[in-house]
């Protein structure tokens, strides 16, 4: 992903790796400006069914552009924001504007849900499934307009907290993906035991799977699992036709990635969906590169 920003001519900031280091601290002080000043935005990545090319999702990712270090990738900002109480706010802000994209979708038609990630912090109390309440009914959208990914630390964390907040959103109607799976602690047994609707199959496992023997068996089996516990399976990090034709074999249920398209401002998304919502099955035999 670095790379491929780099190509298109974007600058990416990364800060001193130390953790108290004055960059990162100055850093988490910008960070807390940039969230009322409009500094971050989402993007949206459609989730894609392999087998037909019908849209079934976005991914809701943020963007933070930076006055002076420009473009600051999500995984230099949102480990900050973690270590602090900044996250709470971060996710507030996130929810409230997918839900707002939400509304507009919806409301003109567009019926694709959004997913949103969270972390361990938001699970603290019970501001978050409150927050989804209210939003969800000013709105006037069905709890599975909304869903939230969460990784396999969050979800198998043993404390108490967690496994309430998570009874509340279930108890909301709002689904639960499990993000990045593969590679967290949890075997593929506890799967069963995870209140979650969809798997996303991290990229690591995913991105070379067309030449790798090994990372075509580990996703294989994932997929296999995933289907017997009757759940959806998601592919991150398609990014060549000959793993979205793999994949579309295996029977995985829907891809992500750079070969359908890169997460897009919300202007751009929309137009992306007008065009291909409710365009029905492309091709009965799954996915095929375009020609
Ligand atoms: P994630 O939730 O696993 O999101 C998928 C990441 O894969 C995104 O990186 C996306 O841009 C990238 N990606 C999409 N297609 C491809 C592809 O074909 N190949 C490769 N190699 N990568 C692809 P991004 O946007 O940089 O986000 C990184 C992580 O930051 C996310 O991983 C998520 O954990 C976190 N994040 C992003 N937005 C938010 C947010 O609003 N709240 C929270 N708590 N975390 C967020
Ligand atoms: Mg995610
Ligand atoms: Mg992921
Ligand atoms: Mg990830």
């Amino acid at each position: 992903y670095l790379a491929k920003e780099a190509r298109t001519g974007v600058e990416l900031y990364q800060p001193d790796k130390d953790r108290n280091s004055p960059e990162r601290l100055n850093l988490l002080g910008d960070l807390r400006r940039a969230l009322d000043g409009g500094e971050l935005k989402l993007y949206y990545q459609p989730k894609v069914a392999l087998a037909t090319g019908s849209v079934h999702g976005v991914e809701a990712l943020l963007r933070w552009r930076h006055p002076v270090h420009g473009l600051i990738p999500p995984s230099e900002f949102v480990p900050l924001a973690e270590q602090s109480y900044l996250m709470r706010q971060l996710t507030a802000y996130v929810i409230d504007a997918a839900l707002e994209q939400l509304a507009r979708w919806w409301h003109t038609g567009l019926r694709v849900p959004i997913s949103v990630n969270i972390s361990a912090r938001d699970l603290l109390g019970s501001a978050l499934p409150e927050q989804l309440e209210v939003g969800l009914g000013r709105f006037g959208l069905p709890p599975s307009a909304i869903q939230l990914e969460v990784t396999e630390r969050i979800l198998t964390g043993d404390q108490a907290y967690t496994q309430e907040t998570i009874k509340a959103l279930a108890a909301l109607g709002v689904p639960l993906a499990l993000d990045d799976f593969g590679t967290g602690y949890s075997s593929l047994i506890r799967l069963q035991r995870l209140a979650v609707s969809e798997v996303k199959i991290d990229s690591s496992f995913v991105r070379r799977l067309a030449d790798s023997q090994d990372d075509d068996r580990i996703v294989r089996s994932i997929v296999d699992l995933v289907r017997s516990l009757g759940l959806r399976s998601v592919a991150e990090g398609v990014e060549s036709d000959a793993v979205a034709i793999r994949l579309a074999e295996m029977g995985c249920d829907l891809g992500q990635g750079w070969l359908f398209c890169e997460p897009m401002p919300a202007a751009e998304a929309t137009g992306w969906l007008r065009e291909r919502f409710g365009s029905g099955p492309e091709s009965e035999y799954g996915y095929r590169p375009e020609v």
